[in-house]
């Protein structure tokens, strides 16, 4: 992220993530959470679920910042996200190699 003054706590914080969870034979591949997700996450997968319909797949792992719009927008209850622990953030931002 480019700041116009770094803060002094930049180092530290890791900002907000989530883990996508999705239900795939709920979907009804309206595309709706693939089509506003504001970190585009998602895309529309090649896979059938049990009714025949294309159900989103997530392409950008550790990109979801658990902003919840993709469970508010969903009609069919499909898909929703999991706050991540800020200890398995920090983690994972020290195995990449800094925040
Ligand atoms: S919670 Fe927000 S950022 Fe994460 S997949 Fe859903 S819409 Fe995208
Ligand atoms: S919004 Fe729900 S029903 Fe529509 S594609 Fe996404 S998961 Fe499937």
């Amino acid at each position: 992220m480019q700041y116009w003054r770094t803060p002094l706590d930049a180092a530290r914080m890791t900002g907000a993530h989530g883990d996508v969870v999705i239900i795939a034979d709920r979907c009804k591949g309206c595309g709706f959470c693939v089509e506003y997700c504001p970190l585009d996450v998602l895309v529309m997968s090649r896979e059938f679920n049990r009714k025949g319909y294309h159900p989103p797949a997530v392409v950008k792992s550790g990109g979801c910042v658990n902003c919840n719009l993709c469970e508010m927008i969903c009609p069919e209850f499909a898909i929703f996200s999991v706050a991540r622990p800020p200890e398995a953030e920090l983690q994972r931002a020290a195995a990449e190699g800094g925040p």
